[in-house]
């Protein structure tokens, strides 16, 4: 079996971060970047313009910063498979990480899986129903298809994905709708006037999408003000989630401590899960904040300690 001081879970900052810095410190490690589980480099892929990270001040795309990192560490020495881990041995020692092609043992693992866009279980939108016929949960990704073209689009949410999300429909929408079923947005304010001030979106305030019809495709949706409970169909070719998102922690089994929705747990202060030796970095763990400089700062401290913890226990050479 494969022997290796550090695997890393993941593809996007975090787990690319880590990377540079173990490759950087000779710990050569070994990246599995997922494969089915989506798109290796992670949410960014479906990302248009990242503005908000320091260094770019034209902004660059997701996309091209994931692809910048991954050659950032692979510079360096970082090993990469396109591969789906399926399991983590936390009991033995070293731990035993296995995909469907090959087993490694790793004396330390980084965990960086990131999370993915949450669905609702709405009327209409389920597989089998128009799940992908009209409802998605990334503009990003399917917007552009010619069905979206000229029609009204439907966003659901109110957080800054919502924002993004309907943003980038404006290219291609007569019109776009966010749906929230509040009467304030939890997107940051500049994100939020921007939606306010657009043109082509309008927020239908406390309200939520109660049912989504059509015939092949989706055709139109039912939204209920939650209010008045008054309900109006409206004629729409797209519905998209933007409602959060969900851990990818199943792989683990609960063999670590998460927290009630899934995120992995992590000692005080340190980037360590509940077994020593195994750490996580980014989105897997971090709720809160959840930005590509914020999982890249993790992943800098989950590799730094890595690092220490290897040459505490005299595995570093
Ligand atoms: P989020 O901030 O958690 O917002 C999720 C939205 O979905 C909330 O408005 C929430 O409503 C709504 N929602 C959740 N469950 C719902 C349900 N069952 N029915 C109806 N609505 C529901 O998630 P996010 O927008 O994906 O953002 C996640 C993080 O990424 C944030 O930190 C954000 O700042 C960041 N982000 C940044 C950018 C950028 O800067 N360009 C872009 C995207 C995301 P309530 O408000 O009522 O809870």
């Amino acid at each position: 079996m494969e022997q290796r001081k550090v695997v890393i879970i993941g593809s996007g900052p975090a787990a690319y971060t880590a990377a540079i810095y173990c490759s950087r410190a000779m710990l050569k490690p070994l990246v599995f970047e997922g494969f089915m589980s989506g798109a290796p480099g992670g949410q960014l892929m479906t990302t248009t313009d990242v503005e908000n990270f320091p260094g770019f001040p034209e902004g660059i795309t997701g996309p091209d910063m994931m692809q910048r990192m991954k050659q950032q560490a692979e510079r360096f020495g970082t090993e990469t498979y396109m591969e789906d881990v399926e399991s983590i041995e936390c009991s033995e020692r070293p731990f035993i990480v296995r995909t469907g092609a090959r087993m490694v043992h790793a004396s330390c693992v980084i965990i960086a899986t990131g999370a993915n866009a949450k669905r609702l279980d709405i009327k209409g939108t389920r597989d089998g129903e128009f799940w992908q016929k009209g409802v998605s949960a990334c503009a990003v990704c399917d917007g552009a298809m010619p069905l979206f073209r000229d029609r009204p689009l439907y966003v659901i949410g109110g957080g800054d994905s919502a924002v993004e999300e309907a943003m980038y429909l404006t290219r291609y929408a007569s019109h776009v709708y966010i749906v929230h079923r509040r009467d304030e947005l939890r997107a940051s304010k500049i994100m939020a006037d921007r939606a306010i001030e657009h043109p082509k979106i309008t927020i239908l305030w406390d309200s939520v999408v109660e049912e989504v019809k059509g015939d092949k495709v989706v055709s139109s949706v039912v939204i209920k003000n939650v209010k008045t409970e008054q309900k109006e169909e409206q004629p729409a070719a797209g519905v998209f989630f933007a409602v959060g998102h969900e851990p990818n922690t199943a792989f683990l089994h609960s063999q670590l401590e998460l927290d009630e929705n899934g995120y992995i747990l992590l000692k005080q202060g340190s980037q360590m899960s509940s077994v020593e030796g195994i750490f996580a970095a980014g989105d897997v763990h971090d709720h809160v904040y959840r930005q590509a400089i914020t999982a890249a700062g993790a992943g800098c401290r989950a590799a730094i300690e890595v690092e220490r913890r290897l040459a505490a226990l005299g595995l570093d050479k």
